[in-house]
């Protein structure tokens, strides 16, 4: 099949083939659940189940499989068979509304945070009808939601759909208060962008520490970087161009709408950004992306990387989150329509988004902390980790206006003449754009861009959804017995706006000035994940999910454990691989060519010829040789002191403040041996031949 309309979403349980598959009263019960929330029953339920299971295996599909997202960041999904005894010795292929509904992984192995003791290992996951089923490899995948059998939630999607419901209803309220009686669901709208590494996996073969760890530990920079920046935009080589042709087919396929595609500043760097969509649908899209790219790149004999950082040097991956709110009757929110200074509807969502960053800045830095994260925020290429608000210059000046009580007329946009008559002149948009800010307005929707590229996209959009909800409740509060609306949204707006302005920043984030300004209004600027998480479970923040009821204090504790543990033991395993590959491969390749040096040294001296050249390069390896062996030796025992800490939030620390600083001091010998070592001792890939060799 080429053409792409059809081959769009044929893997997908859709509407179009529920319509098709579905007695006609199935599917209107079925539409409202997927559109209003209401809860199914069990006939419904057994007779979908039952559709789904035919197109499944007129599709080839032998198993089914319960698909949900755990905290281990990645997802999970257990097959089963569709077959079924029939008595006689044969089978037919069966699947009930039961098994569709519900599913019983054991959930011992999926980390808890405590809040499950082992033998309590019984798991739930629960159909989530409002992302449709899809077939891969011969199994039909159901997006589920996990918990555990009392029921505490230990997965990343029941957090979103509660939040998603949550601010849809304060949304709601709002809305019909201000007029808009016929509003009924108001839906948060995602789109991530994507950025990905793409080497040879040859390459990759031969480094362990992108096997072990997803980046390189070792390396020394290349004579080229991303300094001519040749590469982002660029012409997209064969070899990629195939790979991303037959990715955009396998997305569309999944009904994922790939949308771009080009080529990011780091040599070897691309990005994918969809078409946006509800906030749940696009998660499970943006994990389904993650996991497509990798599989995709094995045809290919390529590796995608997703780590954040997976070379010094050069830039690192993130994932820019745009984000927006919209009506059932599709009507953008944050859409500030020709006249914004008229449209209190559109000032009084923008100040709930205003103040919700700034109230809960803490927690948008929290929500995008990881190991991986670490390597970039703060540096000069992402986001600094201060959490700010780019309103751009139109909106800013409104912004403003109105805290200082003047009257503002917006600019019309303006025209841009391109001056060469062949070509057509076109409206400019409103504002510039601020590539530094980790918070931006962009137009009709919030760019968040602070996120690495690995992430699991449910967090920081629950977190954001609930912040933004709990405003919206207090407005809501604050305005719903005015006798006149019109002045307590102008009085309330204002009042917003003065608070929080704070938040607002449209400079530059990267610079020096940003960081003491920041610190001078009071904004955190927590460098690297403990010391961040350590404000995770602050009363104010626990406040906020248990009264909007997205999760329970217990499940916050568990989620801040569990992500304290994973961050020591993915730097543990840095750690390790980094020793493994210092004492294994380094030191005996770096031993080797100075022994042969120094033989040489030898026979040249007994010949009388100058050894002037090996002898330096002897003495200076020498010397680095010895250091990095003591720093071998310090790594090492820095390791083993880590069993001093039982406390993860202690131990988080000690990792980042004692085992990663050993690790970047080793490293540096490492690579300025590398410099001086001959290619054919050097055991590892280089920098270049990664970076340029695809
Ligand atoms: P850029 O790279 O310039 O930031 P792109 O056009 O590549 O912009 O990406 C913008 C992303 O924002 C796309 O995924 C797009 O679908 C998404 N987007 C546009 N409108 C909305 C909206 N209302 N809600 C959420 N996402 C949106
Ligand atoms: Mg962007």
């Amino acid at each position: 099949m080429t053409n792409t309309a059809e081959l769009f979403g044929i893997n997908v349980f859709n509407e179009r083939k529920m319509q098709e598959r579905l007695p006609k009263a199935t599917y209107k019960a079925l539409k409202k659940t997927i559109e209003n929330g209401e809860s199914l029953d069990l006939g419904v339920a057994n007779v979908v189940a039952n559709a789904m299971k035919d197109w499944a295996v007129e599709n080839g599909c032998t198993h089914y499989t319960h698909w949900f997202q755990p905290m281990t960041g990645v997802t999970a999904e257990k097959h089963d068979s569709f077959i079924s005894p029939n008595g006689d010795g044969e089978v037919i292929m069966e699947f009930s509304g039961k098994e569709l509904i519900k599913g019983e992984p054991d959930a011992s192995s999926f980390p808890s945070g405590g809040i499950r003791a082992t033998f309590e290992a019984r798991g739930y996951t629960t159909w989530d009808p409002t992302s449709p089923a899809f077939i891969r490899e011969k199994t039909l995948y159901i997006p589920t939601a996990f918990c555990s059998y009392t029921g505490e939630v230990l997965d990343k999607k029941t957090p979103l759909l509660r939040s998603m419901e949550k601010l849809s209803c304060e949304a709601v309220k709002l809305l019909n208060l201000l007029g808009k009686k016929d509003v009924k669901r108001v839906t948060t709208t995602v789109g991530p962008e994507q950025e990905y590494f793409l080497i040879d996996k040859e390459m990759y073969d031969n480094r362990p520490d992108l096997i072990y760890t997803g980046r390189t530990l070792f390396g020394a920079m290349a004579p080229k970087g991303q300094e001519l920046d040749d590469h982002y935009f660029g012409s997209i080589k064969t070899r990629v161009s195939a790979y991303m042709n037959d990715l955009d087919a396998e997305l569309w396929k999944l009904g994922v709408y790939a949308k771009t595609k080009h080529n990011e500043v780091a040599p070897s760097q691309h990005e994918l950004a969809p078409i946006f969509t509800t906030s749940n649908i696009a998660t499970d899209h943006n994990e389904l992306t993650m996991e497509i790219m990798k599989k995709t790149a094995e045809k290919h004999g390529l590796v995608c990387l997703l780590h954040e950082k997976p070379f010094a040097g050069v830039n690192g991956s993130g994932k820019h989150n745009n984000w927006s709110i919209s009506t059932d009757a599709g009507e953008n929110l944050l859409n500030p329509g020709k006249r914004p200074e008229d449209n209190l509807q559109f000032q009084l969502f923008l100040a709930a988004v205003v103040k919700a960053v700034d109230e809960y800045q803490d927690l948008l830095r929290i929500t995008v902390a990881s190991a991986g994260n670490d390597h970039r925020l703060g540096a000069n290429e992402a986001p600094p980790a201060i959490i700010s608000m780019y309103l751009g210059d139109d909106l800013g000046a409104l912004v403003e206006s109105i805290i200082e009580g003047k009257d503002y007329r917006s600019h019309k946009a303006a025209k841009m003449e391109t001056g060469v008559d062949v070509l057509p002149d076109f409206k400019k948009d409103n504002s510039d754009r601020n590539r530094t800010s980790p918070f931006a307005f962009t137009g009709n929707k919030f760019e968040f861009r602070a996120l690495g590229s690995s992430l699991n996209i449910a967090c920081p959009n629950y977190m954001l959804n609930t912040m933004v909800a709990e405003e919206l409740s207090g407005f809501y509060e604050a305005l719903k017995d005015s006798d006149d609306l019109d002045s307590s949204l102008k009085v309330l707006i204002r009042e917003t706006f003065t608070q929080h302005r704070r938040i607002i920043f449209n400079g530059d984030n990267y610079s020096d000035e940003w960081v003491a300004e920041a610190e001078k209004r009071g904004l955190c600027n927590y460098k690297s994940l403990p010391e961040a998480m350590e404000h995770y479970v602050d009363k104010k923040n626990v406040d906020l999910f248990t009264k909007n009821g997205i999760v329970t204090e217990a499940e916050m504790r568990a989620r801040y454990e569990i992500e304290l543990e994973q961050y020591s033991k993915l730097l543990n395993i840095e750690a390790l691989t980094m020793l493994d590959m210092a004492k294994k491969n380094i030191a005996p390749a770096v031993i080797d060519f100075t022994g042969e040096l120094a033989g040489n040294v030898q026979l040249k001296n007994s010949l009388g010829v100058s050894a002037y050249a090996e002898k330096q390069l002897l003495e200076s390896l020498s010397q680095k040789l010895e250091s990095f062996v003591r720093k071998t030796e310090e790594l090492d025992a820095a390791v083993r002191e880590s069993g001093n800490y039982s406390d993860n939030l202690e131990l988080a620390k000690y990792y980042r403040n004692t085992v990663f600083e050993r690790m970047n001091e080793l490293r540096e010998l490492g690579d300025s041996m590398e410099k001086e070592t001959s290619a054919d001792y050097w055991p590892y890939p280089s920098y270049g031949e990664i970076l340029f060799g695809v």
